[in-house]
């Protein structure tokens, strides 16, 4: 391979907005058979919008939103944006109002403030944690809110029975679905939707005309899974969902102890490990600096049809070299 021919097809890239790291990473991008996507912020938007507030067990709506605010707007995660997002009101960034939105937060419609939050944490993968100091007819009161997936909270020892049927019911129907618990009990369930991008069905099709095999990967649910996969063009069978930050490494690994090349295409800081064990990393240029830092190439415009115009132009140039 010469040079020039490399550093042409490099610089080619970087006209389409696909910066590759070094000449040698087109080699890797022409053998890759399989390409696994991550599907938040890189199949779908990546901004989840609260749809729906479920409280059970005579909850009240607005205390369900309004404590599960407090907690998430300390936290980055577009669960988290979007939660917090929908207590504040219309907000930037495409954040839907929830209805009945902020002047349902507490009968006074005060938003608890960050500084009324202690011991916040933030579970990758599972939700937050935090206790939140609320005011009760002048009586101050601690409460320890736990917000995130159902089956984290029921590990954490939370009664969730009251929400396991609406949790079903929304997952079923492609959403996601947070539960919102507060000293030890299951007070609610927030039901959010994350669009998937435009050009995202297009972007599968040209990878299957290349031959690529594309597998969707994901911490969320089944259901939610399933839906973004079906209206992408990914079979069902080619779905892993709900996999921990941690085990999305071991997703990619086990395809290539198959006998396969992957690429992985990733924009989270969840997706940092997986991209550097892919035989390629291809990161989101609007995701996250530590995805960016551990992958080979970046879409710079998010859009995962560059994906595909990566291996197509890896394959032309080489073509030519050989
Ligand atoms: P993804 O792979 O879709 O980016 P994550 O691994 O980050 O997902 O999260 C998996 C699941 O954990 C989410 O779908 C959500 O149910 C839950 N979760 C993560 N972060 C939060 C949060 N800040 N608040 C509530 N739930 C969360
Ligand atoms: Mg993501």
């Amino acid at each position: 391979a010469t040079p020039t021919a490399l550093l042409v097809g490099t610089g080619r890239g970087a006209q389409l907005g696909i910066l590759i790291k070094g000449p040698e990473i087109l080699e890797q991008t022409r053998r890759v058979d399989t390409v696994v996507l991550d599907k938040t912020g890189t199949v779908t938007e990546g901004r989840m919008a609260l749809v729906d507030v479920v409280p059970v067990d005579g909850a009240d709506r607005a205390e369900v939103l309004r404590l599960a605010a407090a907690v998430e707007q300390l936290a980055e995660h577009p669960v988290a944006h979007a939660i917090a997002g929908a207590a504040h009101g219309p907000a930037e960034g495409g954040v839907d109002r929830v209805e009945g939105g902020v002047d349902r937060v507490g009968a006074d419609g005060v938003v608890i403030g960050a500084d009324q939050v202690h011991d916040f944490r933030a579970h990758a993968g599972h939700g937050v944690s935090g206790v939140v100091r609320v005011a009760h007819s002048g009586i101050d009161l601690s409460r320890r809110v736990l917000v995130g997936r159902l089956g984290w909270l029921r590990d954490e020892g939370v009664a969730t029975a009251p929400v396991e049927a609406a949790v079903r019911a929304a997952e079923d129907d492609g959403a996601t679905a947070v539960v919102a618990a507060w000293d030890g009990v299951a007070r609610g369930v927030l039901v959010l939707r994350d669009p998937v991008k435009a050009s995202s069905a297009q972007a599968v099709a040209d990878l299957r005309d290349l031959g690529l095999r594309p597998v969707l990967l994901t911490g969320d649910n089944l259901g939610a899974a399933r839906a973004a996969a079906r209206s992408v063009g990914i079979a069902q069978e080619d779905v892993v969902a709900q996999v921990l930050p941690a085990d999305k490494v071991a997703v990619v690994e086990r395809l290539q102890s198959q006998g396969r090349r992957v690429a992985m295409v990733g924009d989270g800081v969840n997706d940092a490990a997986a991209l550097a064990a892919a035989d390629l990393g291809l990161a989101m240029g609007t995701g996250t600096d530590v995805a960016i830092e551990a992958a080979d190439v970046t879409l710079v415009r998010g859009d995962l049809r560059t994906a595909a115009q990566a291996v197509r132009l890896s394959r032309r140039t080489l073509r030519i070299i050989q």
